[in-house]
């Protein structure tokens, strides 16, 4: 599983490379070197046993899931009280917002655990009622949240010693968080093989090869791929019947290396042109 670090280094060739992408790459520089300077220290913990992933799998249970959550209150403000700090700085969002949410964490009663447990559920209703309650924005809101709950599940999938093949999932959610798959790949050692990469956990689990991970469509008739620019090992898989899109990286054909989650937010400008083509991201 690929630390902060690496992630970080991918990001530093790009800004040097990719003058399109160098200021997103920056933005992501900051963030991941915050989360990585933090280390265990991100105040959200998950009780779950990960001695129990294939048993639990097999029962098509997984590990872990919203009770499981654990809320290290002041640390989970300092963590979060950083990346608005990070967002701030980028200019990446309204400074006035930003701050607003910086007041709000301390001096309420917030319930952390139940918004947490909304985003792993995909339940916005949660995150909706925070963000009128302090008049601030949802995304905004939901996309600061998720940053230290997706660093936390990666801390806790680079721990699990039971790792099995997960062999026996067939789904399209991740058999680790539950969370939906965020990106796919095709693996250059086993014949193109497919894997599924979770959106939340970056766990990686094998899938049906030509099925739409969204909606489970198998008819290859409304399956299709396109790829765009200078660089072909990154495909966007389309699905005619529920216009949604995964991208996947071919690693037989390059980019191999790089972790998923930077392939994601170094190939942009081909969610733009999925979204030209009528198509909407499944997430
Ligand atoms: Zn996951
Ligand atoms: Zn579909």
């Amino acid at each position: 599983m690929p630390r902060f670090s690496e992630k970080i280094d991918c990001l530093k060739d790009a800004a040097k490379n990719r003058a399109e992408y160098a200021e997103i790459a920056q933005f992501f520089i900051s963030v991941y070197s915050f989360v990585e300077n933090s280390g265990e220290n991100i105040g959200i913990k998950f009780k779950a046993d990960s001695s129990k992933f294939s048993e639990k799998n097999r029962e098509g249970l997984v590990l872990i899931e919203p009770a499981d959550i654990e809320i290290e209150k002041d640390n989970l403000i300092k963590f979060v009280d950083g990346i608005i700090k990070t967002c701030a700085e980028s200019g990446k969002a309204g400074i006035d917002e930003l701050s607003k949410l910086s007041d709000v964490l301390p001096t309420q009663d917030i319930d952390f655990k139940a918004i947490f447990a909304a985003i792993l559920k995909r339940d916005r209703k949660v995150i909706e009622e925070f963000s009128a309650k302090y008049e601030l924005s949802s995304p905004l809101v939901e996309y600061i949240f998720e940053i230290p709950l997706k660093a936390a599940l990666e801390n806790f999938v680079d721990k699990i010693t039971d790792n099995q093949e997960t062999a026996e999932w067939h789904n399209s959610f991740c058999p680790v968080c539950g969370s939906r798959a965020g990106m796919s790949e095709l693996s250059a050692t086993e014949d193109g093989k497919r894997y599924l990469v979770c959106s939340s956990c970056n766990y990686k689990w094998s899938f049906k090869r030509l099925q739409c991970p969204y909606c489970g469509n198998e008819e290859s008739a409304n399956l299709f791929y396109f790829t765009a620019g200078e660089d072909p090992s990154i495909r966007v898989d389309g699905c005619k019947k529920c216009s949604r899109y995964i991208k996947t990286r071919d690693n037989r054909v390059g980019n191999a290396d790089i972790p998923l989650d930077i392939v994601d937010i170094l190939t942009i400008h081909l969610d733009l042109l999925a979204s030209k083509e009528g198509l909407e991201r499944g997430k």
